[in-house]
């Protein structure tokens, strides 16, 4: 099986007033051509920026990113506009950043302009009309705003739109969450064939696990910017190892770490916070397991089982 992408030791900090935050630190994985990685944890967790860090939307602090057999963490200006055919994202509102004034054609057409794939008008035209096409969306949108459709229909344009060059890979950023729970199945089953038609990989992030159980291959789950558990999709809920994977699995409420609002306010000074991390696991302030160990020292991420990883001293 050829590797498309790899993560090796990625770490993605920011400076902030406040201290060092670390997004992501120390991430390390695989994903091989035509698979799908879940990434999954609440917001706040790193996904996002781990996401943004490997297309490169977003300078790494340190580690490697390989692409298709080439290292890109260096990867030079000239060099990213053959890189971002190949590489594309989809966000969960692809439109917050678009100006409202675009039509649909408009929209979809603007990567092969940006990019100047095609000689003429004509040639693009045909062009967004496929796109359309295999994204079920009828010609008939071609000067609609995406204001006036639905959430079903505009993350079909966003998808689209992520299509238009031919990428290789595509990292898929909540794409279904902000969509009602009958739409969603739509869009998860539209881009699972999509991806088998076309060759695609993704990354696919999000909060929800039962999102990612039935199209991811391996799941990776993040905490605080940290790996805390990776292994199959279906090993990893027949037989979640990792303290936090559990709570995720079983929806027992855990506090809430977005520091925001009444619950957040109760936690005060009790919940881990990425910035400046202390050492020791950084679940511990939440783990219904945790010992004193676990708040000195930091859990190796080891595989325990066949190709099953988890930081836990639980099992270590
Ligand atoms: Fe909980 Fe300790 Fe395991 Fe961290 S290392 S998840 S605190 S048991
Ligand atoms: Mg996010």
């Amino acid at each position: 099986e050829k590797v498309l992408l790899e993560c090796k030791n990625l770490k993605k900090y920011f400076e902030t007033p406040k201290g060092m935050l670390h997004a992501v630190d120390d991430v390390s994985f695989k994903i091989g051509e035509g698979k799908t990685l879940g990434v999954v944890g609440e917001s706040g967790c790193g996904k996002s920026t781990l996401g943004r860090t490997i297309l490169r939307l977003l300078p790494s602090t340190d580690g490697k990113i390989i692409f298709d057999g080439k290292d890109i963490t260096d990867i030079k200006p000239k060099d990213m506009t053959a890189l971002r055919r190949q590489m594309q994202i989809i966000f969960q509102d692809p439109f917050s950043s678009l100006d409202p004034k675009m039509t649909v054609y408009q929209i979809i057409e603007e990567p092969l302009c940006i990019h100047k794939v095609f000689k003429n008008k004509q040639e693009r035209t045909e062009r967004v009309a496929e796109l359309m096409e295999i994204v079920g969306l009828d010609r008939r949108y071609f000067n609609t705003y995406p204001h006036e459709l639905d959430g079903g229909r505009r993350q079909r344009i966003g998808i689209a739109r992520a299509l238009a060059l031919n990428p290789k890979f595509i990292v898929c950023d909540e794409p279904v969450s902000a969509l009602d729970v009958s739409i969603q199945a739509q869009i998860l089953n539209l881009m699972m064939n999509l991806k088998d038609k076309l060759g695609l990989t993704y990354i696919f992030i999000t909060h929800d696990l039962s999102v990612v159980k039935h199209i991811s291959d391996d799941i990776l789950v993040l905490y605080l910017g940290k790996m805390v558990e990776m292994t199959s999709s279906d090993s990893l809920f027949e037989d979640p190892l990792h303290p936090y994977t559990k709570a995720l699995l079983s929806a027992i409420p855990i506090p809430d770490i977005s520091h925001k609002g009444k619950e957040a306010e109760i936690m005060k000074g009790e919940v881990t916070s990425p910035i400046d991390p202390p050492e020791g696991c950084r679940f511990a302030a939440r783990c219904p397991k945790a010992t004193e160990r676990c708040f000195k020292e930091m859990p190796e991420f080891i595989e325990v089982k066949e190709k099953h990883f988890v930081a836990c001293h639980l099992y270590n």
